[in-house]
């Protein structure tokens, strides 16, 4: 006897760590953006898609990944306001225009500081021009705020949870309890370094608030914004990002210096992609200002 399919299915798509254009840093990698992830959800017509990746390159390739899926796209869910997550959307809407983009009114909120020409921080946008030259599309789409902490598939309901400060302000998200789903964005990472550099200790504590309110929905499976493309999507990543905040917090109140700091978290974590400078040790420059630092336009 056939097993009946369930209501819901995902897909994972993942952009490969792409170089970007900087000063060589003083220790790990050349420049490079970690793996980011995209997540379509679908049902038997229709389709939800979990941010919209960052350069047009990259989110033109997703557009055709989505296609593939022969799904009516009716949403796109932006988790946070980072960049590297949204930028793309103008060219997701103009490929899908029965699409809404839709986000929290604390992301929509980012997503405007961090792009728009008119607000407190006008360089995010150009510095992200800059890093990524000729890459990163002439438009830039806001989501419009979904007003509500729920949406549904096809009947199906897709739950926000608002994870407070992780790596940015007003981070979010997705939890699927038809499948036991969570799309964590950046409040999770797999398998690859995450952005810490700019994280004070009550920050940190934040994060971890956040990490442990995902694993007490118990998923079996959690899609983080960045990872190393050849790992799977199990839940532990909730627990081994914990276990990395927990670790990078240890050192950072042992006062080490940076150059050491960055040594023994690669040694810890050998075998997890991006050592990247400017995910463990934040984006060189002077010191931001108090409060600002999670303003930055970062991963
Ligand atoms: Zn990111």
């Amino acid at each position: 006897m056939p097993t009946r399919r369930p209501p819901l299915r995902y897909d994972v798509f993942v952009a490969p760590e792409k170089p970007f254009t900087a000063p060589p840093p003083r220790v790990g990698d050349p420049p490079a953006w970690d793996p980011t992830t995209a997540t379509l959800i679908f049902g038997a017509r229709d389709a939800v898609l979990v941010d919209s990746l960052m350069t047009v390159r990259e989110a033109t390739a997703l557009a055709d990944w989505v296609a593939l899926h022969d799904r009516r796209l009716t949403m796109i869910y932006i988790t946070h306001g980072h960049g590297d997550h949204h930028l793309g959307l103008s060219v997701l809407l103009a490929r899908f225009p029965p699409a809404r983009a839709v986000a929290t009114a604390g992301t929509v909120a980012l997503m405007r500081t961090l792009t728009a020409p008119d607000t407190l921080n006008p360089e995010a946008l150009n510095n992200d021009r800059a890093r990524f030259p000729g890459q990163i599309a002439d438009t830039i789409a806001l989501a419009e705020p979904l007003g509500a902490d729920r949406f549904e598939l096809e009947g199906r309901p897709l739950q926000v949870i608002e994870t407070g400060h992780t790596d940015t302000v007003e981070t979010t998200a997705l939890y699927v309890p038809d499948l036991g789903l969570i799309c964590s964005g950046d409040v999770a990472y797999n398998h690859c370094h995450m952005y810490v550099g700019p994280t004070t200790a009550a920050i940190r504590a934040d994060w971890i608030a956040a990490l442990d309110k995902l694993a007490a929905l118990n998923p079996t499976a959690v899609v983080t914004g960045h990872k190393d493309p050849t790992q799977g999507n199990p839940p532990s990543v909730l627990a081994e990002s914990r276990g990395y905040l927990d670790y990078y917090g240890q050192l950072r109140a042992a006062a080490l210096p940076d150059r050491e700091l960055f040594d023994a978290m690669v040694s810890r974590y050998p075998d997890w992609v991006s050592r990247q400078e400017f995910l463990l040790l934040g984006i060189p420059g002077p010191p931001p200002e108090h409060g600002q630092d999670a303003l930055h336009p970062g991963p």
